[in-house]
């Protein structure tokens, strides 16, 4: 069996060699020839032996992305859809701005976190993404962008990358920090801590680890200033309710790349986007070095919310200024090819048998408000 080396960091490549019986500075040439010239072959390694090309052919690969779709938006924003094997897919979403290019990486094939405005929630979860997985998108992304087109000098066409896309990152610790250090690599991609974000519905003991093994810039998904509608919204409230999580981001700060975090905060029409609640949530967070980031609900089939009305979110983003925080109101990219935020669905082979309960919790409401209206 070949090994596939384009999810191995600095350390296993170095470890690697020494079992082929080569020097530790071999692992700086792959990774510089995997990461920062997207090599796919050794063939072209031409500072390596052709005996250890050959070599490493035979006993090694760096197999990227298997990628079954490629679609651009009208805004430019481009989603692939990649297939992660056993009947499961998952998508990686580039956001092209004036200023900067943004990657958005997928962590897992579905989400068993269940929050009930998320569309990679409702499929459920199937699976951890490899490390090589994770890393592939960036390596495919800049392969697809040109970035590697040394003849065009250096586009950097990537510029940020946020662990936004399907999935829980912090339930798929190891391997997430593992493809983050390689974003951050100097021989890699050489990315700033500022510029890679990991965005995270708030699994607290898990916000320590990362402040302590790779603390990059942070953005939590609060969605809710009370327990009581976080509990309904991000089920995952009843276990780390906000008192603890709003903690947890004070500890994270003290390590992170900037002195703040994100929140962020889907509005969802008659749901959570009152003025008066924006008063609560500016009571919740005073204490928490934040800004807020107001996202537009996007809609995907059979969600059951409806986005905030323009006024009601200008009324609520107003109100957070009037308290002194910094708000900010999301622009809602890649909506026409459902690659906006939460819209992200890929294919998921459910083994939580998450769509069977709906239904027979459904079923179940059903008769039982049937059996009310008989009596
Ligand atoms: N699991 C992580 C990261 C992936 S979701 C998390 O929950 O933070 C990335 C962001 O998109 C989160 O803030 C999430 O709450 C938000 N989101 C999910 N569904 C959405 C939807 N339908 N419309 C807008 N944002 C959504
Ligand atoms: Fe999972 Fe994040 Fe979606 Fe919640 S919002 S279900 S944590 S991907």
């Amino acid at each position: 069996m070949t090994v596939n080396l384009l999810g191995f960091g600095r350390r296993e490549l170095a470890l690697y060699c020494a079992t082929l019986g080569e020097k530790p500075f071999r692992a700086k040439q792959l990774l510089h020839w995997m990461h920062q010239s997207g090599a796919a072959d050794f063939s072209v390694m031409t500072d390596i032996s052709k005996v250890l090309r050959e070599r490493l052919s035979v006993e090694a690969a760096i197999d990227g992305p298997t990628v079954v779709q490629d679609t651009v938006a009208a805004d430019g924003t481009r989603k692939w859809l990649m297939d992660v094997g056993t009947g499961n897919a998952i998508e990686t979403v580039f956001i092209p701005e004036t200023s900067r290019g943004t990657l958005c990486i997928s962590s897992q094939a579905g989400c068993a976190l269940e929050c009930s405005f998320c569309a990679t929630g409702r499929q459920g979860f199937n699976r951890n993404l490899g490390v090589a997985e994770i890393i592939g998108q960036l390596w495919w992304a800049n392969k697809c962008l040109g970035a590697y087109d040394r003849a065009k000098g250096d586009i950097r066409a990537i510029s940020n990358v946020v662990m936004m896309g399907m999935g829980e990152p912090l339930a798929n610790f190891d391997n997430v920090v593992a493809a983050m250090q390689l974003m951050l690599d100097d021989d890699a991609y050489g990315l700033s801590r500022r510029r890679v974000t990991l965005s995270t519905s708030g699994l607290v003991p898990a916000m320590d680890r990362l402040r302590d093994a790779c603390p990059v810039a942070l953005a939590v998904s609060l969605h809710a200033p009370n327990d009581a509608l976080r509990n309904e919204l991000v089920p995952i409230n009843k276990k780390y309710p906000i008192r603890e999580l709003l903690a947890a981001c004070v500890r994270y700060i003290e390590k992170a790349p900037r002195d703040f975090v994100t929140f962020e905060y889907v509005l969802l029409d008659g749901v959570n986007d009152s003025v008066a609640q924006a008063r609560e949530l500016a009571e919740t967070v005073k204490s928490t070095p934040c800004k807020i980031n107001l996202i537009p609900f996007n809609a995907f089939p059979g969600s059951g919310y409806l986005r905030s009305k323009p006024d009601a979110m200008a009324r609520f983003r107003d109100v957070l200024l009037h308290a002194g925080l910094v708000a900010t109101t999301r622009k809602t990219r890649g909506d026409d090819i459902a690659a906006a935020c939460g819209q992200l669905a890929g294919q998921v082979r459910d083994k939580t048998r998450r769509a069977a309960r709906r239904v027979i919790a459904q079923t179940a409401r059903e008769s039982q408000s049937v059996s009310e209206v008989v009596q």
